[in-house]
């Protein structure tokens, strides 16, 4: 994911490039974590005076074990970006430009002017990634003991009110049709 920025460096302050983004990112994928979906949403690159200011709102779907099964689940994963980019080479003169000590590497536009944001994707897709995923439409919880498994899968107490719920379902589904 690259942008190419030596026009845009040449612009005034506030000028501003947005991007429809439609990328595959499979090769994002981490352990326990597969991407199923392209990376979609609009990305914003604006002229400041330090360099590039990348702002955007991205989505995709990604695959991760189940807290309650812990076979895969699919969720759709939301993220925000915002990151300072810093040019290393002047854009009208060729010469060096110092770079703040504390800028990561990640964030310095090449001396051909190149912006890659795979980094900060990737970053940002880690930390937007939900903590404890669980299959929507129910799943069987993996036993954590022997007493859970000895468990009867139904409690007799729950028998009769989930026949109710059966029937007030299929009352509904016949009002529907
Ligand atoms: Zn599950």
């Amino acid at each position: 994911m690259q942008f190419h920025v030596a026009q845009l460096l040449k612009e005034h302050t506030g000028a501003v490039r947005r991007f429809q983004m439609n990328e595959p990112i499979r090769q994002l994928s981490a352990e326990d974590m597969t991407i199923e979906a392209p990376l979609t949403g609009e990305v914003s690159l604006m002229r400041d005076t330090d360099g590039i200011l990348v702002t955007g709102h991205l989505e995709t779907e990604v695959s991760v074990p189940c807290a309650r099964c812990l076979e895969p689940v699919t969720v759709p994963v939301e993220m925000e970006l915002e990151e300072q980019y810093y040019p290393t080479i002047d854009v009208e003169t060729g010469h060096k430009i110092p770079v703040p000590e504390d800028a990561d590497s990640d964030t310095r536009i090449d001396s051909h002017h190149i912006l890659d944001i795979t980094e900060l994707v990737r970053q940002s897709l880690l930390l937007a990634v939900p903590l404890a995923p669980v299959h929507p439409e129910g799943c069987e919880p993996v036993p954590t003991s022997m007493d859970d498994a000895d468990e009867p899968a139904t409690d007799p107490r729950w028998a009769a009110l989930s026949a109710l719920r059966d029937k007030d379902s299929e009352t509904s589904s016949d009002k529907l049709s």
